[in-house]
């Protein structure tokens, strides 16, 4: 679980065989903005790929190892949800979506470090094979129902038709898709 994000960026990259940019590579937790987390999707083949980075704050309410048994739990619970992907990433029916990854954690900062930061990182991945790939038109994020202390995701979209960006919110959860698949 503690490469998540790299790996998830080392996907896009390969996917793209163009560089993921310097910031989204080299961003320490310290940068993050509670409420504001970040969203990368990748579609290529019948594969659709998400990679998350939120601020462990709007999953978990806290960014430190958990500590009590209440923490524990809350971090079993998150894990769980976020590894339940098909209701935090919901695609239409008719596009045929199967997950096959799963993996979701908190990157702890590394207490070696000689600041180590006050903040930390959720991270997951995921992929989806999709029967119908060219009727994945949207999705729909669970994510801000689920984590309530979630605010918004700014995203970034790469198919092999278009490269862009979109951004989704609490009372915006819908990610349109069309055109770009
Ligand atoms: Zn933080």
């Amino acid at each position: 679980m503690p490469h998540a994000r790299t790996l998830a960026c080392l996907m896009l990259a390969t996917l793209l065989a163009v560089p993921a940019p310097a910031q989204a590579q080299h961003r320490h937790a310290g940068a993050h903005v509670h409420g504001s987390g970040k969203l990368d999707i990748a579609i290529e083949g019948n594969k659709l790929s998400i990679g998350l980075d939120s601020p462990a704050d709007d999953i978990l309410g806290f960014e430190h190892a958990p500590k009590t048994a209440a923490q524990k739990a809350k971090l079993e619970k998150a894990v769980a949800r976020l590894k339940d992907a098909a209701t935090i990433f919901k695609t239409p029916a008719d596009a045929a979506c199967n997950l096959i990854k799963a993996e979701a954690g908190l990157e702890q900062p590394d207490p070696k470090a000689a600041k180590p930061s006050e903040h930390a990182d959720f991270t997951g991945a995921f992929e989806f094979e999709c029967g119908a790939i060219a009727k994945l038109t949207s999705l729909d994020l669970g994510y801000f129902a689920t984590f309530p202390g979630a605010g918004k995701l700014a995203i970034t979209i790469v198919t092999t038709k278009a490269q862009t960006t979109r951004e989704a919110t609490k009372s915006k959860p819908r990610i349109d898709l069309k055109g770009l698949n």
